[in-house]
């Protein structure tokens, strides 16, 4: 699988994840083709637990987002949060979140690292993450 993104966008993301001692989160949208998908949009969400250790997407911000999105011809194609001082992997808490949004979850931390992954068939599986 694979997930095009704009490198403007995946740098905005490490800088608000640079910026913040609780995890920043939100959604990608695009266009997803078979295993392939492309990232048109980042959409910042708020992270309504204020945690460093784990995010909820802020309910109503998201539907927002959604609808905005949707009516412009996007689709969610993944989320993605950061990691405050630990790995760019899913947590066990990130596990679960996977099982309910069946998306591409990218991951980044604050040193600028990051990954992309997917559960499939009840495995996680990495992500190629493409540049553009
Ligand atoms: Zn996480």
């Amino acid at each position: 699988m694979m997930l095009t993104i704009r490198q403007e966008d995946l740098k905005q993301i490490i800088k608000a994840a640079k910026g913040s001692e609780v995890e920043v989160c939100g959604l990608l949208f695009g266009k997803r083709a078979g295993d392939k998908i492309l990232v048109e949009e980042v959409r910042f969400i708020t992270n309504r637990l204020n945690s460093p250790t784990a995010f909820e997407l802020e309910p109503l911000e998201m539907v927002r987002a959604i609808d905005e999105a949707e009516e412009r011809g996007l689709e969610v194609v993944g989320i993605f949060h950061s990691h405050v001082d630990c790995p760019p992997r899913p947590s066990g808490r990130d596990l679960a979140g996977m099982r309910l949004w069946q998306v591409v979850w990218l991951i980044v931390d604050e040193r600028g690292r990051y990954g992309a992954w997917v559960l499939r068939e009840g495995n996680v599986e990495e992500v190629s993450v493409i540049l553009r």
